[in-house]
């Protein structure tokens, strides 16, 4: 250690530089987040809970085609359909593993319909596994309940496409 060294350590040199930091700081605006009272802007195309949509009269959009299911790499989805007394083809059965789920967005790509999407919600938890098996009636209140912010967020991706 040489002598100017010496003199800083005896001083405590080191110390006050970073004691001067600090109180250059202190009365900074600061920057942290206060979540979850506060939160972050968040971009149309999140990929957060998925939910199942319906056209405005209230008909489900999807149309059992299994596209999803074919895509989705982590095979999380499943689907059973029928076809209706009107000829029309809809699932009798839509459920996603929300455990096995990578919100990789695949599913919501395929979708000719637009029927399947991801929404912004990501506060949701389950305390067991079972909790994050979505079944279609869960799938359908998450559109029905979201719908609005998912339209404009559909419209709004399409801009940027
Ligand atoms: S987001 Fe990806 S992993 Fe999740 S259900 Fe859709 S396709 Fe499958
Ligand atoms: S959600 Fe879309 S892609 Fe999946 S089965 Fe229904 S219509 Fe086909």
């Amino acid at each position: 250690m040489g002598a100017k060294d010496f003199i800083g350590s005896l001083f405590l040199k080191e110390l006050l530089q970073g004691m001067a930091v600090t109180a250059g700081y202190f009365f900074k605006p600061k920057i942290t987040v206060q979540y979850p009272e506060e939160k972050t802007p968040m971009s149309p195309r999140f990929r957060g809970l998925h939910a199942l949509r319906r056209y405005p009269n209230g008909e489900e959009r999807c149309i059992s085609c299994k596209l999803c299911e074919a895509v989705c790499p982590a095979m999380a989805i499943t689907i059973e359909g029928a076809e209706r007394e009107d000829g029309s083809r809809r699932t009798t059965r839509y459920d996603i593993d929300l455990t096995k789920c990578i919100f990789c967005g695949f599913c919501e790509e395929a979708c000719p319909v637009d029927a399947i999407v991801e929404t912004h919600i990501f506060e949701y938890h389950g305390e067991t596994r079972g909790d994050l098996y979505y079944t279609k009636q869960m799938l359908l209140a998450n559109g029905d309940r979201y719908e609005a912010e998912i339209a404009k967020n559909r419209e709004l991706d399409a801009k940027y496409r």
